[in-house]
């Protein structure tokens, strides 16, 4: 026999083994007691959450020998054949493949003649909403005087693009993304079947990260348990997940509260050549900071996180450390990675400054020390003199507005202000941060809050340590738009940023 995936291995053969759908599931097993079968179904919800697995286990319930029954055999003709889908009375039509006229037009004639060995003739039509115009309105023909002993499950992941005609003459399920913890429980139920060794905090990270998908978990485990020969490390599951672990995260979060620069940079160094993605470290951290964040509020983060309880103990040491506060300004700064890298921003960059961000909010040391650190004694005196209060001000207003400018500011060796000039100097090594800071969006924002802080104008003179020349502004930045440009020809328009989901018009 061929190899089987665990998917289609542990698919749900009964209404007990069903995870997570449970309203829906008594709804179906009490119309078969109570005789009450509808004649269309319509099971609308994201993919991977076991829609079609209940629409063939409501056709084995209708027609299984020992039937109507909620708890079909799996063992006589019918249901059989419609497990290993060669039913003659159930026909699963794929909506998405071949957008369906000719089955359904197939459908229509032959729905009038009776079913060759079942009590029900059922048409299970997979991602209905992809159907042609035709078909929509052949379906419609038969479900406006549909023939007895017919039944119709159609199921959806876009609900609305279904046609209200069709709608309204359906029973309609909206099925719901499958928590982690239920999803837990069967995933746990099939290592142990396989014999695959994984932690529980690992295997909750498979289920976190599936986003309610049990088919995504269950082919992430496949992955593991095949790599890895049934031994699954850590280690492995951040290959595979989106997001670093708490147990990568813990260590992160000490040296944050050291203010160890030279921790976070080399991590990020090291993490993004061994080919690790900018997002899993973005949502890692995230996630610890929000799991303490709610703590706050929340008596059951644990439950409320799906966090296990090796992993809560681990986090709940860094419990009072940090206040709510710098944990939204945290959060915030880990938002506005995401979306920078998004953008297409080098994610090194990103991630450096990030992790600069981070030490600013979250590390005990004062930002003077961190801030002047690279200046030395003399210079800290020379700036402090004249303008250090404007500093101190302004310092206060890019923290509560925009904490990419405070941190770039707080990388720069000198940020000083005198004759209403605000002197901005990098050294060398931090080009990227003169980079940011005066690419076109970061520019007008400090631009704006010198001119809501400061009465008389305030200019603004950034550098770069020994280079006199200021370095030429471009109108865009953007290494893909040039790349862009330079493939497919063409000159540039117009240029902004769009928001995740939005089209260009
Ligand atoms: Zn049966």
């Amino acid at each position: 026999m061929g190899y089987i995936s665990l998917y289609r291995k542990y698919r749900p053969q009964t209404f007990d083994e069903v995870v997570g759908q449970d309203v829906w599931v008594s709804i179906l097993r009490n119309s078969i007691i109570r005789g009450k079968v509808s004649h269309a179904y319509i099971f609308s919800g994201p993919r991977g959450i076991g829609k079609t697995s209940l629409a063939r286990i409501f056709a084995k319930a209708l027609n299984c020998e020992k039937g109507p029954t909620p708890s079909p055999c799996n063992k006589c003709r019918s249901c059989v054949t419609i497990t290993n889908g060669t039913s003659l009375d159930v026909v699963e039509i794929d909506g998405a493949s071949n957008r369906g006229i000719d089955e359904i037009r197939e459908l229509k004639d032959k729905i009038n003649l009776h079913p060759a060995y079942s009590r029900y003739k059922v048409y299970i039509i997979d991602e209905v909403h992809m159907l042609t115009q035709e078909a929509f309105s052949a379906l419609l023909k038969t479900l406006e005087e549909p023939p007895a002993n017919v039944v119709f499950i159609m199921a959806t992941t876009d609900l609305f693009k279904v046609p209200s005609t069709i709608r309204s003459r359906a029973m309609v399920f909206n099925f719901s993304k499958i928590y982690p913890v239920e999803m837990f429980s069967r995933l746990r139920f099939i290592t142990e079947k396989e014999h695959i060794d994984i932690s529980d905090s690992d295997l909750m990270r498979v289920a976190r990260d599936a986003d309610g998908s049990m088919r995504d978990a269950l082919v992430v485990l496949e992955q593991l348990a095949t790599y890895t020969g049934g031994k699954v490390s850590s280690e492995d599951v951040d290959r595979l997940v989106s997001a670093l672990s708490v147990h990568s995260v813990l260590p992160l979060l000490e040296h944050i509260q050291m203010s160890d620069w030279t921790f976070g940079l080399e991590f990020v160094g090291d993490f993004l050549r061994r080919g690790g993605s900018p997002y899993t470290f973005i949502k890692g951290l995230r996630f610890a900071l929000w799991y303490l964040l709610l703590s706050y509020h929340v008596s059951d983060v644990d439950g409320l996180l799906n966090v296990t309880k090796d992993e809560s103990e681990g986090l709940k040491r860094f419990g009072s450390i940090w206040k709510e506060g710098a944990l939204w300004d945290a959060i915030n700064i880990l938002d506005d990675a995401y979306e920078r890298v998004y953008r297409g921003n080098d994610p090194s960059t990103v991630l450096g400054i990030t992790w600069a961000s981070l030490l600013k909010v979250l590390g005990v040391k004062k930002e003077k020390d961190i801030t002047r650190i690279t200046g030395g004694e003399q210079e800290e005196n020379a700036t402090r003199d004249r303008g250090d209060m404007g500093v101190a001000r302004l310092m206060d207003a890019l923290l509560g507005r925009n904490v990419t400018l405070y941190a770039l500011l707080g990388i720069a060796k000198e940020v000083s202000i005198s004759d209403n000039v605000l002197k901005i100097i990098f050294e060398r090594e931090y080009r990227f941060a003169y980079e940011l800071l005066t690419e076109g969006e970061n520019r007008l924002e400090l631009e704006s809050v010198l001119g809501e802080l400061f009465s008389s104008e305030v200019g603004l003179d950034v550098g770069i340590e020994g280079i006199v020349e200021p370095v030429e502004q471009e109108v865009v930045k953007g290494n893909v738009i040039r790349e862009v440009i330079s493939i497919f020809g063409g000159e540039l328009l117009a240029f902004r940023n769009l928001e995740e989901g939005e089209e260009y018009d």
